[in-house]
């Protein structure tokens, strides 16, 4: 029932029309339990709840172990400190270079145009992380293309967040001139979680702003678990490859979500089928707030195992950690940095 509605309705008016209440969430999945309720209640103050409602309908109601709940439901563990759970694991304060650039590898950068994402992943290592700062005006345009052009062996630009697919398709295309206008730039990619919590996000509009640009665009989209990709949601992702969009898949290896090989080797399976490729498997970043979600390196090391074992290589994701300093995603496994 939530489908047909999701479906139907406009991306704006379902952002706009968030599910912010830990008490309506539960209510919808006919959830009851009062200590999840006052769990939730409580975490939310430290990152809001914010999910929408066509991610709620692809959540199996009567489920608390739901691993696409597990993902947005505010837990209270999350207000407890652990050891080596840090505001800030990847140093990403330090590594602002301009009002919304991140700059930490060769050829490629990001750009955050807006701190708002259309869900909150209780995981995400940039729950704490100060965006409201850091985003770029509109004339800081100018500043952004200095730093650009000083920097000659940039070739592409990664538009990340927050979310830039909650931006308007006005906006997007906006920049997506600017950034054409630098000869330097042949690559544009977007990061963005909104085509799989928010389908109808790939609109006729978004699809002809992608397939006009010069830039070649890679959009990488982010889902966690196979439930995540109905129908609708392939067929609008299968849309973008018939545009010519390169389309990849980040996921996060989460404790309770997808955490085993069967899981993963469904995801990627379902992932081809919406035209698009696995790239990254991310081992979580520590960050406070998140330790509920961690995995002890040796199972980590079992599944993935596991997971070479069962997939052709091509459906397999790259175990990568980031680590703060390093050049780029480290990749884990069978290579010595694994341990860390
Ligand atoms: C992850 C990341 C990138 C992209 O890395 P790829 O390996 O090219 O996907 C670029 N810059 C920063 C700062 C990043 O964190
Ligand atoms: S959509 Fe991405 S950036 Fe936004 S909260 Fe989720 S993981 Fe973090």
């Amino acid at each position: 029932m939530t489908q047909f509605l999701y479906q139907e309705q406009h991306w704006q008016s379902q952002l706009s029309d968030l599910v912010t209440n830990p008490q309506e969430l539960l209510q919808l999945l006919n959830l009851s339990a009062e200590d999840l309720l006052s769990g939730a209640i409580l975490a939310t103050e430290q990152f809001k709840l914010r999910v929408p409602r066509a991610f709620v309908g692809k959540m199996q109601v009567g489920n608390p172990l739901d691993p696409l709940l597990l993902q947005v439901l505010p837990h209270h563990l999350e207000l407890e400190d652990y050891p080596g759970f840090v505001t800030d694991p990847l140093g990403e304060e330090q590594a602002n270079q301009q009002p919304g650039v991140l700059h930490k590898y060769k050829s490629r950068f990001l750009l955050t145009l807006t701190g708002a994402c259309a869900v909150h992943c209780r995981y995400c290592f940039r729950r704490h992380f100060p965006y409201q700062e850091n985003l770029p005006k509109n004339d800081d345009w100018l500043n952004i293309k200095s730093y650009i052009e000083s920097q000659t062996d940039i070739n592409e630009v990664i538009l990340s967040g927050g979310d830039p697919l909650t931006l308007s398709n006005r906006k997007l295309q906006l920049w997506i001139e600017r950034l054409e206008s630098l000869p330097q730039l042949k690559f544009l990619r977007i990061h963005s979680r909104v085509p799989i919590v928010i389908p109808n996000r790939i609109d006729d509009e978004l699809l002809s702003v992608l397939k006009n640009s010069r830039l070649r665009i890679i959009l990488v989209v982010h889902s966690n678990h196979a439930s995540e990709l109905d129908d609708f949601t392939c067929s609008k992702l299968n849309q973008l490859s018939e545009h010519k969009i390169t389309v990849l898949n980040q996921a996060v290896l989460l404790r309770g979500v997808n955490d085993s090989a069967e899981v993963l080797t469904d995801l990627s399976y379902r992932l081809f089928d919406a035209g698009v490729m696995p790239y990254y498997l991310h081992v979580l970043d520590k960050v406070k707030g998140a330790h509920h979600f961690d995995l002890d390196p040796d199972l980590i090391n079992t599944i993935y195992t596991e997971l070479l074992a069962s997939l052709p290589g091509y459906l397999v994701p790259k175990l990568v950690r980031e680590i703060a300093g390093e050049k780029n995603k480290t990749p884990l496994f069978g290579v010595s940095t694994f341990s860390s």
